[in-house]
This record gives structure tokens, C-alpha cells and sequence, in this order.
């Protein structure tokens, strides 16, 4: 099996020194608070006491508000790694994203909201997603496809992906989607780790004015894939373009052509697997996380209504592709079973020019705007006056994922886009969690600029050393969650041991995240960065998120990531990359200048010893910084280390020509 895991923690550090000041606070604007679902703090404290110390009962009527074939018999059985929820309960998530809706009021309402790249708009109520879907399942059936029969999706973000995932989950066929964007020997890892027999792609699909030929990659991915018998193609390009294999081979349009309109959901046990989906590979290799149906439904619907505060007249829109599991449970399934309408984008922010998202906001009239850190600080970088073309009038509520955002970026965020009239939620969690576990509850919990402030229902974070033993507030330690929750992935395909190992061996039975934090005096969490990432100065354990802010809060600083180097007379020094705002040279002073800057921001034991310039980080696909590989890079001048998920292979190649 190539697609592996790396066990997590493996250099596990106790706690980290906290540098970092911010107390700047942003209550919950008044007009978006007296008509939010909650709005007020004494609310969500309420729910959150009920949800922890009655969970059964608070997740029963959470539950409750889907759709059951047959009820469950327990809420929760077992604990850690061995959690069940809704045991005995039938349910289709399929059947409660289209189907509650399309039967009822919301039949005519848009349910996805599509823009491809060139400029077409395209429209589709919960009543015709509901046919497309019972089509598709159809076509799956008649290919043989068959209830706990894995189906590969590569595709690229249009209406039929999304269609796609609810014709496998209607059928109870796990679905692995493999982000566009990947290679052929990515796919073919993939494809054969979890044996998929059936894969769902596109002829190409547009990005940045180009075709990205996915049929083609496919067609070289499956030389290596001996298992797969079958390939759908959808197609995007006006005309023909690829080759098709026959007997292999077949068109989505003529298939749904063929196909008859109506397909009941299948009754799936609320453990039964829903999805496989990788990790985005930022501390090692990729793991295949295991989803299933019952609590995975519940949590993400939940979520879903709750911190993006959803309502009939949103127009929602999650930047995220649906490659990565933000896409699975935010642009899909959470919104989709709150019968909100759906926004889609199908290419990248700044084609034609750097203004796109903002046209697109303006265009569709973008109520809920859902990104991540790494667009934001482009955004930034690209200048205002992108921004200041559009009014972004109708934008509500802004929310982060995926990285911890810098204080700086956040401010920016809230001022430009969000007019210091919406909130944001920076929401944190992982592809394992499934869904959201820390994040404000919008019209509740007042935020503060780089915090994920405070856990959802029935989460219970902890900030604890390596034995497990909790640290006082304002002091850094690892992110554990102690109480199970719904939405957890039950295992890694096909390695349940490595599963157990990667999250509950570090802390014997407790939820280990990877990633540091702390608490601070009014229970808010800040995320501190990777605890592999942590950088040991003289004895001093230091997270890269704050240095990594205090260098973005320069003028003239974009980006920044830092890592640790091996010095003899610290321990490890600090080697900073930088990446400039546009119109800034590099220059000697300027690297004396950045020094100083982060010495009196934060402390000078935080003074980065090395400061490199660059035009580009490496980062994952999903746009987070691939620290390791920087790690790697500043120790030994080379890197050997997984990159199969790296975004651009040049920022490599780049990197090494800079060094001194
Ligand atoms: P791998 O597990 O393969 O190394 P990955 O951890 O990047 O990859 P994901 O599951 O996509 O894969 O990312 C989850 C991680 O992203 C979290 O563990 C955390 O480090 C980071 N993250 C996500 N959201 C936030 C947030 N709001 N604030 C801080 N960090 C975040
Ligand atoms: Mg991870």
C-alpha cells in the first residue's frame, strides 16, 4: 500500500511559551445578533452546560431534526476509538439533503448556486438535484456498483460532483474523492489503497483560463489501477474531446439518458462507512479517514445551522474544493441538509483579474462567505482596490478554515470584506473530526482576532502536557478532546491499529489532535501550530503561529513561516521565510529590520536567526504552509520527505536556488 501514514506525535513536545498579546474583542455586532438562531452568550452557555452534561439527550434532538428510517436503540456506545453513535437507527444522508427538501416547501428553492470559471451560470432547485441524483445512483446500479462498494471521484468543481457524492451515499457506495488538482500516481495511490472499482470524472475542467485535462490524468493513473472496471466521464467542454475506452468507458449525459428517474434511498445503519478521504498530507503522508453515515450526518447538519447561523434566504458559499473534507461537510452535506442554497465556483480567485470572488459576491448576492487563511492573505497581498470595486453589500457572516489565521489577516478580513458589520468564525477542526469542533457561535460568542474562541456543543477540549495532566490557562500544551463526539472518523481504510495509534495512544484513550494550543483566562482557544513543528529555543518550547503573526503584522511582510534548525548553542535556531507585499524588495535591511520587529512584537528569544526571502512557501493543496518540508530544507539542504500533496513542485527547486 503506498498511501500510508505517518503515526502523528512522534516528536511530541510538552508545553509551549505563549508570546503573543492580542485583547483586541469583537462582540457580536447587535443587528446580526437580534436575528441570529443564537443570540446571546447566556444561550449558548446554556446549550453548551446541557450539551455536556446530558449528550445523549442534547445529540438525540439534534438527531431528531433529520430524518430516520428507524430510530436508533443507543445515542453513544462505547468510548475513544471505539465510539458508536445512533446504534440501531437507519438513516440516508443522501435522502436528507435532497429529499426532505424536495418533497416539501423548499422544493423550488435553489439548492446549488453554480459559476463556472469562462462565466456560465447554472441553477438547480432541490426538485431537479432530486432527479439528477436518483439518476446517477441509477447509473452507479447499472455498472454494478453495490451497497459498501467504493467509488473513486475525480472531478472538478461542478454541480455534477456534488451530485455525484449524494448518488453514492443514496446507494451506500463510499465515495473517495481525490481533489483535481492531483497527479496520476496520486490518484492511482488512492484508487487502489481503498479498491475502488468505479471512478467519476470529467473530460477537464477550467482553472486560471486553462484546461486541466482530468480524463487524460486519469487515463494514466488507471495503467497503475488494474482494479478498476469502469470509468464515468462527465462532460464539460462544449464538444468531445477525449479518447473514451470501450466497454470501460461511458459518457454521464448518455448514461443519465438512459437511466429512470427514480431510485429510493437506501436504509443505512448509522455506522455504516459513507466516505474515505485523505488528509492533505501537511505533517506526512496522507491517511484514508473512514466516515460513516449516522453521526457524521448529525454533526455536520448541526454545525452547519449553528456557526454559519443558516437561514431560508442565505446564499451560501464555501470556498473550499470538494476535494478536501472542508468541501465534503460545508459546500455538501451540512448545508445541503439545512436546505440552504448552495453558491459553487468552479475556478480560481483571480481570473480574469484578482476581483473575482468579489464579483462573484456581488453577482449572486453571497450572504455567507466561507474561506481560508492562505486566500485571505492573498487577498491582501493583491491589494484593496480589488475589494473596493465591488459593495459586498450583502455579506453577512464571514468564516476561516484550515489554518490558524494571523491576528493581522483577521483584522484585514473583518475591515475589507466584512465592513466591521459581520462576524467571522475561524473554525477549527480536521479531517478526522468531521465536522467543526471549536468555533464562535456568531450572534453569541464575541471574537477575538486569531482565536477559534470556544468548542461547540458537547466538545470538550483540553490543553495537556505529554502525560496527559492539564496545564493552566494562558499556558500552551497539546490539543486533546476528551468526551467523543459524533462526527469522528472510525479509522484509517483498511489499518484500524494505525488508527488507534495515530489518536488515542498518545493520551491512552483521549482524542490527541497534532496540533498545539491554549486557553486562555475566558476559555477561548488559540491554536499555536503543529505540535511537529514546535521549535525548542535554549529550553523554550515556541509554536510557529505567533512569530509566524508578529512577522505578518509587518507592513511589509505577506506571508511567513518558520521552522526550526539544529544550533549547537540553542538547541534549534529560527530560520523564518518571508514572502513580501507586493512592490517590497529583499534586502540586508530589511532582514535586520524583520529581526527587530519580531524581537519587540513578541519577545527577542523569538528573534529569528535566519531570514530568507521568498516568492512563494510551499504549501499543500489545500493551502496550508508545509513547514516539514522547510524544516527539512533549513537542516540539511535537501528534501526527501513525502510531497505528493505539495502544490507546486517549482517553490522546491525555487527555495534551494535562495539559499545562502
Ligand atoms: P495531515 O494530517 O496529513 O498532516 P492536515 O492536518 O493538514 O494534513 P487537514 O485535516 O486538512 O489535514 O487539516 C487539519 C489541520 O488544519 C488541523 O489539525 C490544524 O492544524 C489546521 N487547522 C484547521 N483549521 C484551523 C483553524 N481554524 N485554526 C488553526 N488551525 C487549523
Ligand atoms: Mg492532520
Amino acid at each position: 500500500m503506498s498511501v500510508e501514514s505517518t503515526p502523528v506525535g512522534s516528536t511530541l513536545n510538552e508545553n509551549f511559551e505563549s508570546l503573543m498579546r492580542e485583547d483586541r474583542v469583537f462582540p457580536p455586532p447587535a443587528a446580526f445578533a437580534a436575528r441570529a438562531r443564537i443570540g446571546s452568550e447566556a444561550e449558548y452557555e446554556r446549550m453548551y452546560k446541557r450539551s455536556i452534561e446530558a449528550p445523549e439527550e442534547f445529540w438525540a434532538e439534534a438527531a431528531a431534526e433529520l430524518e430516520w428510517f428507524t430510530p436508533w436503540t443507543k445515542v453513544l456506545e462505547g468510548s475513544g476509538p471505539h465510539a458508536k453513535w445512533f446504534t440501531g437507527g437507519k438513516l440516508n444522508l443522501s435522502h436528507n439533503c435532497v429529499d426532505r427538501h424536495a418533497k416539501a416547501a423548499r422544493k423550488d428553492k435553489v439548492a446549488l448556486l453554480w459559476e463556472g470559471e469562462p462565466g456560465e451560470v447554472r441553477r438547480l432547485t432541490f426538485a431537479e438535484l432530486h432527479v439528477e441524483v436518483q439518476k446517477f445512483a441509477n447509473v452507479l446500479k447499472s455498472l454494478g456498483v453495490k451497497k459498501g462498494d467504493r467509488v473513486a471521484v475525480y472531478m472538478g468543481m461542478s454541480p455534477e460532483l456534488a451530485i455525484a457524492l449524494l448518488a453514492c451515499a443514496r446507494i451506500g457506495a463510499v465515495h473517495s474523492v481525490i481533489f483535481g488538482g492531483f497527479a496520476a500516481h496520486a490518484i492511482s495511490d488512492r484508487v487502489n489503497d481503498s479498491d475502488c472499482q468505479v471512478i467519476v470524472t470529467q473530460d477537464l475542467s477550467y482553472r486560471r483560463g486553462s484546461e486541466v485535462k482530468l480524463k487524460k490524468i486519469v487515463d494514466e493513473a488507471l495503467e497503475k489501477c488494474p482494479g478498476v472496471r469502469k470509468v464515468i466521464v462527465y462532460q464539460r467542454a462544449p464538444s468531445a474531446t477525449v479518447a473514451m475506452k470501450e466497454g470501460r468507458d461511458f459518457w454521464w449525459h448518455e448514461a443519465m439518458a438512459a437511466a429512470a428517474a427514480d431510485c429510493s434511498a437506501e436504509p443505512m445503519d448509522a455506522e455504516d462507512p459513507l466516505y474515505i478521504l485523505y488528509t492533505s498530507g501537511t505533517t506526512g503522508k496522507p491517511k484514508g479517514l473512514v466516515h460513516t453515515t449516522g453521526g457524521y450526518s448529525v454533526q455536520t447538519y448541526l454545525t452547519s445551522k449553528y456557526i454559519f447561523d443558516l437561514q431560508d434566504e442565505d446564499v451560501y458559499w464555501c470556498t473550499a474544493d470538494i476535494g478536501w473534507v472542508t468541501g465534503h461537510s460545508y459546500v455538501v452535506y451540512g448545508p445541503l441538509q439545512n436546505g440552504a442554497t448552495v453558491m459553487m465556483y468552479e475556478g480560481a480567485p483571480n481570473w480574469p483579474e484578482n476581483d473575482r470572488f468579489w464579483k462573484i459576491v456581488d453577482d449572486h448576492k453571497v450572504t455567507v462567505f466561507y474561506t481560508a487563511p492562505t486566500a485571505i492573505r492573498a487577498f491582501i497581498k493583491w491589494g484593496n482596490d480589488w475589494v473596493h470595486k465591488h459593495s459586498l453589500a450583502s455579506l453577512r457572516l464571514l468564516g476561516t478554515v484550515g489554518e490558524p489565521i494571523n491576528p493581522e489577516a483577521w483584522m484585514w478580513y473583518h475591515r475589507e470584506i466584512g465592513k466591521e458589520r459581520c462576524p467571522i468564525v475561524d473554525t477549527w477542526w480536521q479531517t478526522e473530526t468531521g465536522a467543526i469542533l471549536i468555533a464562535p457561535i456568531p450572534g453569541a460568542v464575541a471574537t477575538k482576532p486569531g482565536s477559534a474562541t470556544r468548542p461547540f456543543f458537547g466538545v470538550v477540549p483540553e490543553i495537556v502536557t505529554k502525560e496527559g495532566d492539564p496545564v493552566p490557562a494562558g499556558q500552551g500544551g497539546l490539543l486533546v478532546i476528551k468526551k467523543p463526539w459524533p462526527s469522528l472518523a472510525r479509522t484509517i481504510w483498511g489499518d484500524a491499529e494505525r488508527y488507534e495509534q495515530a489518536y488515542f495512544s498518545e493520551i491512552p484513550g483521549i482524542y490527541f489532535t497534532g496540533d498545539g494550543a491554549r486557553r486562555d483566562a475566558d476559555g477561548y482557544y488559540w491554536l499555536m501550530g503543529r505540535v511537529d513543528d514546535v521549535i525548542n529555543v535554549s529550553g523554550h518550547r515556541l509554536g510557529t503561529m505567533e512569530i509566524e503573526s508578529a512577522l505578518v503584522a509587518h507592513s511589509k511582510v505577506a506571508e511567513a513561516a518558520v521552522v526550526g534548525r539544529p544550533c549547537e548553542m540553542k538547541g534549534q535556531a529560527i530560520a523564518a521565510f518571508v514572502t513580501l507585499e507586493e512592490g517590497y524588495e529583499p534586502s540586508e535591511e530589511l532582514k535586520q529590520e524583520l529581526r527587530q520587529w519580531v524581537a519587540k512584537e513578541i519577545g527577542g528569544l523569538a528573534r529569528p536567526d535566519d531570514m530568507r526571502f521568498t516568492q512563494m512557501l510551499p504549501k499543500t493543496r489545500s493551502g496550508k504552509i508545509m513547514r516539514r518540508l522547510l524544516r527539512e530544507l533549513a537542516t540539511t539542504g535537501e528534501v526527501k520527505g513525502d510531497t505528493t500533496t505539495l502544490e507546486d513542485f517549482g517553490v522546491l527547486a525555487k527555495l534551494k536556488e535562495n539559499e545562502e
